[in-house]
């Protein structure tokens, strides 16, 4: 797909006047006065959490933001392998894979040895290793994430329309009725309204005003190091203008980005350190600066820049805060969250890995479905205590990765060998690559708690790695014969996964440990399907149980399979058909070998709603199963 080529044009490239589609921001719609959530900021954590929680029509919500509209352009593009996951279960993966750019090689350049101001190709490697993931890595402006969510949430259930124009003044938890949190905004024109919530999730950027509020800081390296960063239309003749690069040179490094449409690329020119009083701002750069640092980067060849689409210089500091909620680390054991902060409001780094965006939302999805399970009493409120947990945890790793790599991309680069200073391109390369599983999103791992069991039975699935997100894997419908990744079942809707891996025998055999399991989660009173599951409702609305069989799928029918995998749902009482896979025996791999999952035995894998995988258990470890859920989960009232 091919756009931007006479000039920079903001909106969906597909519609001929984009801005006109715009839906209208409605200013003068009153904030409501309670909802059971508040979210502040409709950057791209405000809007994953708030798509997330706009599927529950039973909840009320309020998404406010400071600026007048949409964000048009700008900030971030990177979406890493485990974002486009995430895409696929909000549903709109595939247009952002239509749209993006795909990064599929890197690109290393390094001084040419035999002329030193130049630069010379070093080295160029595959982005993203094999088998990671089912999704690349892909490139696309920030803003359009943005139109993805804002049309996805006005669709949803809930209708949920940004309330634009408002700037949160302060958050106050001592003015509580009915144990709510009271919130005052702003509106351009001086006047102020108050929005009481039960929840109050402040996703207001690297200033976060709720931040403030709660008395948390983020604490860690002062913005200690200036970038600049523009998105141009440009004539060159650089060779690899279409891919991703990262050069060191002696006149400084910077990292090429090329962006969706086919003409657009990002260039990202590093400014150097800041003295600790220092502010970028301070330094007056400007545009045609950051355009002659870059020319002199890729000498000998140039960049001839005929459109700047947008540009920014800012700074930035590995910064984190030491709780992402209102509650003192003394306080957990009597103490519930109200107050929550999420993406760059509780963590700052650079954006040379890429992860500022990606991160940021994965903290709105963690958050999302625990907010909605609390609110419709499905969960206990103490889980939300694992929010702050479990994304604290993933923020320390990457500002500690971000230092290491900021450090390596900032130093010049080593032109001998007893340069002690400088960094060797081919080390720093290195580096790049063994942190491939990181930059990618998959490396994220949440420790043993309430919602992640323990690994006595991991052997049974060594591919699920538990606490790691549910890895896809191709397998084939056994209703249709379809061909699908089993991960795509997985959509943002709440609901937890029991996938249940078959043991040897076939799923009609009296043997069957599947077919065992599936009569008593269908039928002992025990059982998390019968406990937990509103009377009256579709079998499925809490826990969607599907099975992936080892024999083909042409040597059974969907009759073969007990009634709990092919349930009667709707006011009709038709059959879902499709809740039964069969391995891909004919063009492989074979799902039970490609994840390591026993044949003998099989397994149960245990999705949390926000796709990781929360236990792995035997098909019969009946008790285990129970007291997992037991732990957090609720009896509908
Ligand atoms: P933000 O995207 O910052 O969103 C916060 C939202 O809250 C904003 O819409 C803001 O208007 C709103 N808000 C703030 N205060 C209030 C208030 N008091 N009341 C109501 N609303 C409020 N990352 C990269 O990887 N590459 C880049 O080149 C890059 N450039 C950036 C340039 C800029 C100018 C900014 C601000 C960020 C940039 N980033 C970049 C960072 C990246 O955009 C963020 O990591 C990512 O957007 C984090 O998302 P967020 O939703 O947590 O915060």
């Amino acid at each position: 797909m091919q756009f931007h080529l006479d000039g920079f044009r903001p909106g969906d490239p597909s519609i001929a006047d984009a801005t006109a589609a715009l839906p209208p921001t409605a200013p003068d719609r009153p904030l409501p006065d309670h909802v059971d959530v508040l979210i502040v900021g409709s950057g791209p954590t405000g809007l994953t959490l708030a798509s997330q929680l706009a599927a529950f029509p039973d909840l009320s919500l309020c998404l406010a933001e400071a600026k007048p509209g949409p964000l048009q352009l700008g900030q971030a593009d990177g979406i890493a392998c485990r974002t486009m996951e995430m895409f696929q279960a909000f549903g709109f993966a595939d247009r952002v894979l239509k749209e993006a750019y795909w990064v599929n090689e890197t690109v290393f350049w390094k001084p040419d040895p035999d002329a030193p101001h130049h630069i010379r190709r070093s080295d160029r490697i595959q982005d993203v290793e094999d088998g990671l993931s089912e999704m690349p890595h892909v490139i696309l402006n920030q803003a359009r994430v943005h139109d993805f969510y804002l049309e996805l949430m006005r669709h949803s259930p809930s209708g949920l329309v940004p309330h634009y124009g408002r700037r949160l003044l302060d958050v106050d938890l001592g003015r509580t009725t009915d144990h709510h949190v009271a919130a005052t905004f702003e509106r351009s024109d001086g006047t102020t309204e108050t929005v009481r919530a039960r929840y109050v999730v402040g996703c207001d950027g690297a200033r976060s005003q709720v931040r403030r509020s709660i008395g948390r800081e983020l604490v860690g390296d002062a913005a200690n190091h200036a970038w600049g960063v523009m998105d141009v239309l440009a004539v060159t003749d650089f060779p690899d203008i279409r891919f991703k690069c990262i050069i060191h040179s002696s006149e400084g490094n910077i990292i090429v980005i090329p962006r969706e449409g086919g003409y657009l690329v990002r260039i990202y020119v590093e400014l150097g350190k800041l003295r600790d009083d220092e502010r970028v701002h301070s330094r007056d750069i400007t545009v045609e600066q950051l355009i002659a640092a870059a020319n002199r980067v890729f000498a000998p060849y140039t960049v001839q820049v005929e459109e700047v689409a947008w540009w920014s210089v800012y700074e930035i500091g590995q910064r984190l805060c030491d709780r992402f909620d209102d509650v003192l680390v003394d306080d957990v054991p009597q103490r519930l969250p109200r107050v929550f902060i999420a993406g760059d409001a509780c963590h700052t780094h650079s954006p040379k890995a890429g992860q500022g965006m990606n991160v940021s939302m994965r903290d709105g999805f963690n958050l999302g479905w625990k907010l909605a399970s609390v609110l419709r009493r499905q969960c206990r409120p103490e889980i939300l205590h694992s929010y702050s947990e479990e994304r604290r945890a993933v923020a320390k790793q990457l500002i500690d990765f971000d230092r290491e790599l900021s450090a390596m991309m900032g130093a010049r680069p080593k032109m001998s060998a007893d340069d002690a200073e400088g960094v060797d391109p081919i080390v720093f390369q290195q580096y790049f690559q063994q942190h491939g599983r990181f930059t990618a999103g998959v490396a994220t791992q949440y420790r043993p708690s309430t919602l992640t069991g323990g690994d006595a039975h991991q052997h049974l699935a060594a591919g699920f790695l538990i606490g790691t997100r549910f890895h896809s894997a191709p397998v084939v419908r056994l209703a249709d014969a379809r061909p699908m990744q089993l991960g795509h079942v997985i959509t943002a809707d709440g609901r937890w996964r029991l996938f249940a891996f078959a043991d040897a025998p076939a799923p009609d055999d009296p043997e069957s440990r599947l077919a065992a399991l599936c009569r008593l989660l269908s039928d002992d009173p025990r059982s998390p399907v019968v406990r937990f599951t509103p009377t009256g409702a579709d079998g499925d609305v809490v826990f969607d149980v599907r099975a992936v069989l080892q024999q083909s799928h042409r040597s059974l029918t969907i009759r073969d399979v007990p009634t709990l995998l092919r349930p009667t749902k709707g006011r009709f009482g038709l059959v879902d058909h499709e809740k039964v896979f069969c391995p891909d025996l004919v063009h492989g791999p074979d799902i039970f070998e490609l994840r390591g999952v026993d044949r003998a035995d099989g397994a149960l894998v245990l999705v949390r709603p926000d796709q990781h995988v929360a236990h792995v258990l035997p098909l019969d470890a009946f008790e285990e199963l129970f007291s997992f859920f037991d732990a957090f989960m609720l009896e509908p009232g």
